[in-house]
Formats: structure tokens, C-alpha cells, sequence
């Protein structure tokens, strides 16, 4: 999508501090870390939400896990938060799905 944040991301047309990359996905550290480490996981298929999600693209929601997880193992991560907010009242800003990878801090629950 032209006009999304994230997908001018991927195409590289705004910079970020790449984790990883592939064919199916982007994982970049958050402009505004809300923990020590705060990466997002994102598609590089525009989806607009978890809510979006169905049989034809959830291939590229399994794949985001596997990457999570083997990142987390890789950075040395053994205890995250992995949070995806749907909708406005929820908190997300970005139409795009991505996936917070938040770690390095005491965390509360329920969240804010
Ligand atoms: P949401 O609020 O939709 O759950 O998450 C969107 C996230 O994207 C926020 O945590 C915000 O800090 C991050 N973000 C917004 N714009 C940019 C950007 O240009 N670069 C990076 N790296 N992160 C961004
Ligand atoms: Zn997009």
C-alpha cells in the first residue's frame, strides 16, 4: 500500500534499524522503545490487522512466530511480551500488523 508507513519501510523508502529480514518478513527496532529491547515483526504483505487474518495470509502469521522465537533465542531472550494491538481503543497507530517483541524490564498484567 502506497500511503502505509510500514509498507514504505519494507520498500526502504523510510529508514529503519533492521533486526531481520526475509522474503516473507521485516523485524526493526520501535522509534519509541517502550522496554530495553523493542523490536516489531512485520509482514511484508499489507494486512491491515490481527483482525484481518484469514486462511489465505495466516501462513505469513505462522512465519512471523517462528522468526520471533528464533530471534529471541538468538538475542539471548528468555523471557518477552509479544503484543499486537487491533484498533484504535486498543492502541494501534500503524494499519499495518506488526508484532511488539518488548524485553529487558519487569512488566505488569493486566496491561495498560
Ligand atoms: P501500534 O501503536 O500500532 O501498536 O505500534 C506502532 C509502533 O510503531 C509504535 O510503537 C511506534 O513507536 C512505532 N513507529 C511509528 N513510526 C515508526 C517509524 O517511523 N519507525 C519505527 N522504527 N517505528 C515506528
Ligand atoms: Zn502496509
Amino acid at each position: 500500500m502506497s500511503d502505509c508507513l510500514f509498507c514504505k519501510i519494507i520498500a526502504g523508502e523510510i529508514p529503519s534499524r533492521k533486526v531481520y529480514e526475509d522474503d516473507a518478513c521485516l523485524a526493526f527496532y520501535d522509534i519509541d522503545p517502550q522496554a530495553p529491547t523493542h523490536f516489531l515483526v512485520i509482514p511484508k504483505v499489507h494486512i491491515p490487522s490481527v483482525a484481518a487474518v484469514d486462511q489465505e495470509n495466516a501462513g505469513a502469521v505462522a512465519h512471523i512466530f517462528t522468526v520471533i522465537a528464533k530471534l529471541c533465542r538468538e538475542l539471548g531472550l528468555d523471557s518477552y511480551r509479544v503484543v499486537s494491538n487491533i484498533g484504535e481503543q486498543a492502541g494501534q497507530s500503524v494499519p499495518h500488523l506488526h508484532f511488539h517483541v518488548l524485553s529487558g524490564r519487569d512488566m505488569t498484567w493486566p496491561p495498560g
